[in-house]
């Protein structure tokens, strides 16, 4: 399945409000999650006093559509077994969940230890994402807003209105680890705007939601999914370019764009430039394995 097409939106068959969305992230120089801080910055402690369980329930309210990822259960299960080894609790400062004080100190070191002890990249990736997450989530929670992901105090969610995206079209929003519950981050508003099944969340590293994003696209087929991604020598292309693209390659096809419910997939990497390039790259991979998978 094709993942690797360079992408950029003229946005003919998509809403204005759609179309200014991904405008005003594709114009702006800076990665989301370099912007300066909209929003309140002043630092906010949470301290979790040992309740450190995340429920189903909590985890999907924060717009992830999967189950609870194992490895994110495993590390709150250590930050929990760490706290009473210590005789400390969890203690986040600042607006992004992390972690401080002398649990913090500890932490580290434990962190670091398993990290080293990892024998390949790819449990390395998922650990390093899932420690995020996990602190993230239990940093944020009664501080962050879970729908708007912003303070409650800067609340905006009265002002959003939902919008239907045409079903012909699903978004996928690829976000980094870094970035998820940040309240600068803009791209989660597609999810709020158009629903977490028209545009979806999937956490960078995170094998449980990455796997129902792989099975939707490869559902979906090679021709209809596209990822948004900067190149200089990629071809602008609207939405509706590429129902006539599609369409063109054999009857069948027009049959089924015409007739058929063929989604087209876009994915969209929510992610700093560095960041970025290794989300592309683990798509690229995923593609290539796939494409030897129906090899062999
Ligand atoms: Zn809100």
């Amino acid at each position: 399945m094709a993942m690797a097409r360079p992408f950029i939106f003229k946005a003919c068959l998509l809403s204005a409000e759609t179309a200014n969305l991904l405008k005003k992230n594709r114009m702006d120089p800076k990665p989301f999650s370099e912007k300066d801080q909209f929003f309140s910055t002043k630092a906010e402690k949470v301290t979790t006093n040992g309740a450190a369980n995340i429920s189903l329930q909590e985890w999907q309210g924060w717009g992830a559509i999967s189950p609870l990822p194992a490895m994110v259960i495993e590390v709150i299960q250590d930050l929990k077994l760490l706290e009473k080894d210590i005789g400390a609790h969890l203690d986040f400062g600042g607006n992004h969940g992390k972690l401080q004080g002398d649990f913090k100190v500890q932490e580290d070191k434990k962190h670091r230890a398993k990290f080293q002890s990892l024998g390949n990249s790819e449990k390395k990736l998922q650990f390093f994402s899932a420690r995020q997450i996990a602190c993230r989530l239990l940093g944020s929670r009664g501080y962050l807003c879970q729908k708007c992901w912003l303070p409650m105090e800067d609340c905006m969610c009265s002002r959003l209105l939902p919008f239907p995206l045409w079903h012909r079209i699903r978004f996928w929003l690829y976000m980094h680890p870094k970035d998820f519950l940040r309240q600068n981050n803009t791209g989660k508003l597609l999810c709020q705007v158009f629903g977490t099944h028209a545009a979806t969340l999937c956490l960078f590293g995170i094998s449980e939601l990455e796997e129902i994003m792989w099975s939707a696209l490869n559902f979906s087929g090679r021709r209809n999914v596209w990822c948004l991604y900067p190149n200089k020598n990629a071809m602008p292309m609207s939405v509706q370019d590429t129902f006539i693209q599609n369409s063109s390659r054999d009857h069948q096809s027009e049959q089924n764009s015409v007739l058929g419910d063929e989604r087209i997939n876009f994915i969209l990497i929510d992610g700093t430039w560095s960041n970025s390039q290794a989300m592309f790259k683990r798509l690229k991979m995923g593609d290539k394995k796939k494409e030897k998978r129906k090899e062999i």
